[in-house]
Order: structure tokens, then sequence, then C-alpha cells
């Protein structure tokens, strides 16, 4: 079996967020349409070293695209990243293992991409203020992300070790605060990218309208979102069903789960974009499937 590798410098090379943001609105779309076969992702604890291990198959019959992530998940890492991952892709006619590719590119940017979809469709077009709250990847990835769909004229980081906020703020003409609070006051758009395992956001900080992304907290006894923020917001999820299952913010909170984004996307749901919402993002194996099969047809002419 001769299979091909591709490393992390070819997927960044050709993945854009122009291409990948509309790829990510059809998986979405195709995953709420039922055209999606995946099961929520089996995870492994490894307890000694406080990491977690992800396996995240998916088969998506219109688009022939049939693939796996494994992606391991080190919150202490320091020094190398705390996500790790690769993604293999199978021909769906006969199983036959076609590529190997980086996945911790593909991590970074589809999950950004696909806040950028639920912002597009439920952020005030008008947003002026872009508030983040953690300052590591994919705090970079979805400043990038959610720039390209709104103009805003100002970006609030806030991070839990100042300097780290201080630095991504240089990096991209934003401010840096140091409390939370601060951070969000007046925020038409929030992204929450931590690792925290209790609230960082709270209901009273939030401007009524506001949209969140809620990207943290993967586990099902983690928060990141104030259970109150949860339940006064209207509520979109990736997967329902994963969010019933993952998400410590929906379960502890109870909070009512209105619409998958694909529901929206596919207009069976409204997007109440004069509302407060909140995007619970969980990340699905379909994402990373898509988004892999979209690098390897942008490698292709390129051999
Ligand atoms: P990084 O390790 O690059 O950054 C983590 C950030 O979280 C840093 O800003 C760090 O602050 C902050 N942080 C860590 N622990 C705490 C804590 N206890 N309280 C408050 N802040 C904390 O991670 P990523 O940017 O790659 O990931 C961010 C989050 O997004 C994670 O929860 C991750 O699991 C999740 N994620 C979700 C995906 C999805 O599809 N929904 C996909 C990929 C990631 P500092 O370093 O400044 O101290």
């Amino acid at each position: 079996m001769d299979i091909k590798f591709i490393p992390a410098d070819d997927v960044k090379k050709v993945l854009h967020y122009n291409d990948l943001i509309p790829e990510m609105e059809s998986a979405l779309k195709k995953f709420s349409s039922k055209d999606v076969e995946q099961p929520v992702r089996s995870i492994v604890s490894v307890k000694e070293a406080n990491g977690f291990l992800g396996v995240m198959p998916a088969y998506s019959s219109s688009s022939n695209a049939l693939g796996v992530k494994l992606v391991t998940f080190y919150p202490q890492n320091k020094d190398v990243p705390t996500h790790n991952a690769i993604i293999t892709l199978f021909n769906s006619q006969n199983g036959i293992p076609e590529v190997i590719m980086d996945g911790e590119v593909i991590t970074t940017m589809r999950t950004a991409a696909v806040s950028a979809v639920a912002t597009k469709y439920l952020a005030a077009p008008d947003s002026q203020i872009l508030a983040v709250l953690g300052a590591g990847v994919q705090a970079r990835s979805h400043i990038q992300a959610l720039s390209s769909v709104l103009s805003f004229k100002k970006i609030h980081i806030w991070s839990r070790t100042k300097k780290n906020a201080e630095v991504l703020a240089r990096e991209v003409g934003g401010t840096a605060f140091d409390d939370a609070q601060e951070a969000v006051k007046d925020a038409d758009v929030i992204v929450t990218v931590t690792s925290a395992v209790s609230p960082v956001l709270m209901k009273d900080w939030v401007k009524t309208g506001a949209h969140i992304n809620a990207v943290g907290a993967c586990r099902p006894d983690w928060q990141e979102i104030d259970p109150d923020l949860m339940r006064s917001s209207v509520l979109y999820v990736d997967s329902q069903k994963a969010a019933l299952m993952e998400s410590g913010d929906v379960i502890l909170s109870k909070a009512e789960i209105f619409a998958e984004l694909g529901e929206m996307l596919l207009g069976e749901k409204e997007a109440m974009k004069q509302k407060t919402t909140l995007f619970k993002s969980l990340g699905l194996a379909i994402e990373d499937v898509m988004s892999a099969k979209l690098v390897q047809r942008l490698l292709k002419p390129q051999g």
C-alpha cells in the first residue's frame, strides 16, 4: 500500500478561509440533513498526563467523503501545541486508504471557519467590537476567520496570562485587558477560546443582542459560560446529540437547544439576529473530513 502523507506546511499553503468557510457551511448542512453518518466521538482519557485521545470518523455519501481524525488534547502542554491530530481519508468505493495528513492546521482553521459561519448569520451586520477570551491557537484563527466575514473596528483580548493577551493584541492591532468583564463590555461578537473548566463569561457582562461563539469546554463536566447566559441566549449547536453528551455548558445549565447550525442554514430554523445568540461549538468529524477532501482537491493540480 502506497499512502501519501501531507505535512502541515502543505496544508497551510493551500487552505484559505475564502474556500474553507463555504465548505464548512456545506458540511453543516449535510450533517443536519442526515446525509452524514457520524457517531459522537470516542474519547480515551490519559489520566496520568491529564490528556485525551479522540477518535472522530465520518462519511458523507453525497461528497464521497470517508475518513477519520485522531486528535489528542493535552491542555497542560507548554512548548508544544495542546492539540495534535492526523486525518486519514479512504476511498469510499473500495475502502482503500488514500492519504494521511496533518490534522492540526485543519483543526485550527475549520473550528474558526465554522464560528465564522455562525457569526455571519447570527451577529449584527454592523458589528464593531470583537472580544476574545483566550489568547492561544484558536484565538488567533478566530480573529482571522471572523474578520473575513465582518469588519470590526476594535478587537479586545483577555487571557488568563496577561502577557499572552498583550502579545496577541500587538499581532492583530487590538487591545489587551486585565479583566474579562472590561474586555467584553459593549462587544457585538464574543469568542471564548480557553481551556477553562469553570465559567469565564458571565451573563451580566454581555450586551443584549450580542453573538457569542463558545468554543472551549468540550467535556461533560467542564464549563466556560455562565449557566444563566446559556439559558437566556438563543442556543445553536453543531450537533444536538453531541451537545447533550459532551458539553458541560449545555448539560449542566439544562439550557434548551434552539437549533443545529445546519438546520438554520437549511432554513428549517430561524437565524435570531436581533436576540442574544450563542453558538456552542464542539467540532464535527465531517468538518475535518470535508476540510481534508478540500486540501486533497486543492493540492491535486500542483501534483
Ligand atoms: P491553547 O492551548 O492554544 O490556548 C488555551 C487558552 O486557554 C490560553 O489562552 C490559556 O491562557 C487559556 N486557559 C488555559 N487554562 C485556563 C483556565 N483554567 N482558565 C482560563 N483560561 C485558561 O488552546 P486552543 O486555542 O487550541 O484551544 C482553546 C479551546 O478551544 C480549548 O478548550 C480547546 O479544547 C477548544 N477547541 C475546540 C474545538 C472545537 O471544535 N470546538 C477545536 C479545537 C479546540 P494563558 O495561556 O494565557 O494562561
